[in-house]
């Protein structure tokens, strides 16, 4: 398939080890001379431009974290006037502030042009009629997608999320032939048209669909391509660094390309600090090269990946990350245990029984003890079955399944199809009563 921008997609990687450091260099110094929380940071290491001589220097500099995000909210992070901010998105926060992004001119530009190489690389081209049920507003899910597939020259259908019967009709009178937005939703729509009879091979054209903005395994690959009729491409990104654009898959589907000439990928040990390299799990950081309203500097992403440099048969040159298994504050300790919300997602998907909708829900009961209960729906003939047994055989199989892959011991309650809540953004998997607590 082909490249956007092969030149910078496409570089060999000596050239791009320069152009980031060159680009290093610039941040440091923009950074230190414009921004009074940058410039305290990098005095207080003792950094200026000149400490950085080559690119493993970046570990010299200090991290930013979320935390230095809700503590300068609003405006605190800008390292322009405001007056040259030309758009603001925000994470939603499930407590207290946001923490938020600020887009310069030259933000949106180069915004738009990730987002353009993001969408180019499943194949929309200006033939294409974009169908984008990410929501529009704070969240940068529905303008990102936007820009870029107006950056490409395609048709875009700004839906934005909600209203599913109504984005069937459309998708289908309009042709659509992409779809954008979060993968449960994508099962939502799905099944909307079930529940209304349109079979989507013969009534819907779509071909390509990029889901992202919550962790999906490759099993929710499987369900989506299958559901909806069309290749499913990851997409990853978060507000702070620009919102989606950050990374993309290829048609290898080898890993997620990152746009490595405008964010400068690292992994480190979250608990020390020390940089991993590639090949090694543990925590995604960015540096921002080239953001001109709020570059951060080795901002902890709080996401587990691993970083390849391997070659991809597609052509491009950039590292690679693997899908994003969960943040490392999605991590549930229970009973002392580690357990990740995608390993779960993982092991009940191994069940042709089970339908891709499901809770997780930890609660301490009596005497302090961590209860692990995972509400899971059915596929519909299994409470037609007329032998009672059947439910509670098959929630004893995914419990022995589950305990042996998490080493703890967990409940399953298979419900019925259309009971556990349909989420129109982030859906929310897991809900940690013990948090109420507190
Ligand atoms: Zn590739």
């Amino acid at each position: 398939m082909p490249i956007w921008n092969p030149e910078f997609e496409s570089m060999s990687r000596d050239e791009l080890s320069k152009l980031q450091l060159e680009r290093l260099k610039t941040l440091v110094e923009h950074a230190a001379s414009m921004s009074p929380f940058y410039k305290e940071k990098l005095a207080q290491a003792g950094i200026t431009a000149n400490s950085i001589q080559s690119l493993e220097d970046i570990a010299k500099l200090p991290f930013t974290t979320k935390e230095d995000l809700r503590h300068s909210y609003p405006w605190g992070m800008l390292t322009v006037p405001l007056k040259d901010v030309v758009r603001i998105h925000a994470s939603s926060g499930t407590t207290g502030k946001p923490t938020i992004g600020a887009y310069t001119r030259a933000d949106l530009d180069l915004w738009a042009e990730v987002m353009a190489r993001t969408i180019y690389a499943g194949g929309v081209t200006e033939d294409d009629i974009v169908h984008n049920s990410y929501g529009y507003g704070l969240f940068t899910g529905g303008l990102g997608f936007h820009i870029g597939a107006e950056k490409i020259g395609a048709t875009v259908v700004p839906a934005s999320a909600g209203l599913t019967r109504r984005q069937l009709m459309l998708m289908e009178d309009f042709g659509a032939t992409v779809l954008c937005c979060t993968p449960s939703y994508s099962l939502v729509i799905a099944e909307e048209a079930v529940a209304e009879g349109i079979n989507i091979k013969d009534r819907l054209s779509l071909q390509v669909g990029f889901f992202g903005a919550e962790p999906w395994t490759e099993k929710m690959r499987e369900e989506i391509e299958a559901a909806l009729n069309l290749k499913a491409f990851d997409i990853y990104g978060l507000t702070e660094i620009i919102g989606p654009g950050v990374s993309i898959e290829c048609e290898h589907h080898a890993g997620l390309h990152i746009f490595e000439d405008h964010f400068y990928p690292e992994i480190i040990d979250p608990s020390s600090g020390e940089p991993l390299g590639y090949d090694v799990e543990g925590e995604l950081v960015f540096t921002t090269l080239t953001r001109e309203g709020m570059p951060l500097i080795r901002y902890r992403t709080r996401d587990r990946t691993v970083l390849h440099t391997d070659k991809c048969a597609c052509g491009r040159t950039t590292v690679r990350m693997e899908k994003v298994l969960g943040r490392t504050d999605d991590m549930l300790i229970v009973r002392g245990v580690n357990v990740f919300p995608s390993q779960i997602e993982r092991m009940l998907l191994e069940f042709s029984e089970l339908e891709p909708h499901y809770q997780i829900i930890v609660d301490r009961g009596k005497h302090e003890l961590d209860i692990l209960e995972i509400w899971v729906e059915g596929v519909d003939n299994l409470f037609m079955s007329v032998d009672p047994q059947r439910i509670q055989t098959l929630e004893r199989k995914v419990e022995d399944r589950l305990h042996e892959a998490l080493v703890v011991h967990c409940t399953v309650k298979l419900m019925k199809p259309q009971s556990i809540e349909r989420s129109l953004g982030k859906a929310k998997r897991v809900i940690d009563r013990r948090q109420l607590d507190k």
